[in-house]
């Protein structure tokens, strides 16, 4: 049994009330570990060990803060193995996905922001003869980092990265559903050094936990990645105290397929952006709208590749899908699939639970599914289901799939296919998404800016964006 604990003022340790929830292995449904169930009198005494860990970690100089990030993510590269298995485990991803993304983006998560914030400057307007203002940009002090289950430890250090470079003390709750990398990065952090308050884990539910974090009032800017109706909940406790705030929020994002694409590159793609991590990742595409003259043969090719996507056991080097992260979520995403029946969808394939034989054989697997004959504006094409369910639809004319594309409440990301480089330019920027692949999908600089329009958030992560969101700019004026 893996006894998670909370990470406190430097010390792993048991919540305040003694309780503990399940964790539970998508996998198997078996249980096979435990979690602090935090309550507000933990969340206050990390906010207390954050506080009086504030000023010495923020008059550090940055070389020295960037030196201790950086040793994080060296040892997190050194325990990849075990930290791939963890995460796997925890969330029902394929190893070998948790080995080649997860795990390493959550190093570079550490090392990028550990060297970014030696670069990161402020401005200076000089009114010649008259004034100088420069602008000074403080930390924000405590901070509260909460996050999702599909990326885990990635998504968590994206935003705890950036806050620790710039001199905040951070108060964090992974998700209660996959806490196993968020304690094991804690005692990384002990490994490394990191003085104690500076980072503090808690672990528990959303009301419980995560609630205490958003409303104390000691913690003055959230980071938030999760649902859409989570965040907006988020945003009516926080907006009343003025807390900054940065939502990172859902999808329902589309996959434009132009005639003039390179097909072999498009359809290879699709299959990732449509199922990676069961199409449990906020940036898969799940409308894919293909150009009438090639919607056949885009069909065939994508049901053709589709077959060769193994369900099974995660930690099997040949399986492409693993698990849904619990049995909650499983059957959210089975009853979407009735709807798309209900709503005239003929289903092309998938659409059924799997049996995986053996120790899997209890798992929460679904077959990746895929559907056609639904109208853009369905409920199916509208709502984020945030499971390995898509839809083919064709379109006929650019104006058209670009009103199609921008129709829902959401716009976090898009994907292009075309060698068209005009049109690449032009329906990119028609479409509302805060961030828009051009033949290619999940590319990652992290200098660039990540976030969503409409009811996918508020703000920008990445680069200088997030070392500016974990900072007060001063202004200071003297006269010349
Ligand atoms: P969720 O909103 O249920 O939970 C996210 C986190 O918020 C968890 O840690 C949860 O415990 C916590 N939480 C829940 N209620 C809370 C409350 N009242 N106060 C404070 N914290 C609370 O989301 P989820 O199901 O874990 O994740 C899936 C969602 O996340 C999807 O909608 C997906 O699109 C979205 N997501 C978005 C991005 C992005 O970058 N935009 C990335 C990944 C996931």
């Amino acid at each position: 049994m893996l006894q998670i604990q909370n990470y406190l003022n430097g010390h792993l340790t048991p919540p305040r009330s003694g309780r503990y929830l399940d964790n539970i292995e998508p996998a198997t449904s078996q249980v096979y570990g435990q979690i602090p169930d935090s309550g507000p009198e933990d969340v206050a005494a990390a906010v207390a060990a954050a506080e009086a860990a504030l000023p010495s970690w923020r008059r550090l100089p940055a070389e020295e803060r960037g030196r201790l990030l950086v040793k994080i993510a060296d040892l997190i590269d050194a325990n990849l193995e075990h930290l791939a298995r963890a995460e796997s485990q925890d969330n029902g991803k394929p190893l070998g996905l948790a080995q080649i993304m997860d795990i390493p983006r959550a190093a570079s998560n550490f090392r990028f922001f550990g060297t970014a914030v030696e670069h990161f400057a402020t401005e200076a307007h000089l009114q010649e003869g008259i004034a100088l203002n420069y602008t000074v940009r403080h930390s924000v002090g405590v901070v509260g980092c909460i996050s999702p289950w599909n990326l885990p430890l990635y998504l968590f250090t994206w935003k705890i990265a950036p806050a620790l470079a710039v001199g905040c003390c951070v108060v964090a709750k992974p998700s209660e559903i996959t806490p196993a990398t968020a304690f094991l990065l804690s005692e990384l952090c002990i490994e490394a050094g990191l003085p104690a308050g500076v980072l503090n884990i808690v672990h528990g539910t959303g009301p419980g936990c995560g609630q205490a974090i958003v409303e104390h009032p000691g913690i003055k800017a959230i980071s938030f990645t999760g649902g859409t109706a989570t965040g907006r909940h988020l945003a009516a406790t926080a907006a009343p105290m003025f807390k900054k705030l940065s939502l990172e929020l859902g999808g329902k994002n589309p996959n434009l397929i132009f005639a003039d694409c390179d097909l072999a590159a498009a359809v290879a793609t699709s299959i990732r952006s449509s199922f990676a991590n069961q199409g449990q990742i906020c940036l898969c595409s799940s409308r894919i709208f293909i150009e009438r003259s090639i919607y056949e043969v885009f069909k065939t090719e994508f049901l053709k590749q589709l077959e060769l996507q193994k369900i099974g056991d995660p930690f099997e080097a040949d399986t492409k899908q693993g698990a849904l992260v619990s049995e909650a979520h499983l059957y959210k995403v089975l009853n979407y699939i009735r709807l798309a029946h209900e709503e005239g969808g003929i289903l092309l394939a998938g659409g059924h639970r799997v049996t995986v034989p053996g120790r899997c054989e209890r798992g929460y697997f679904l077959e990746p599914t895929v559907f056609e004959n639904l109208p853009h504006d369905c409920r199916t094409n509208q709502e984020e289901i945030f499971g390995p369910v898509v839809t083919l639809t064709p379109f006929d004319t650019e104006n058209e799939v670009i009103a199609w594309a921008n129709s829902t409440d959401y716009g976090l990301s898009a994907t292009i296919w075309t060698t068209n480089l005009n049109r690449a330019h032009r329906v990119a920027q028609a479409l509302h998404s805060g961030i828009v692949w051009v033949n290619t999908w999940l590319h990652r600089d992290l200098r660039t800016p990540f976030g969503g329009m409409k009811n996918s958030g508020i703000g920008r992560e990445g680069g200088l964006e997030a070392l500016r969101f974990f900072t007060e700019a001063q202004n200071i004026c003297v006269k010349v």
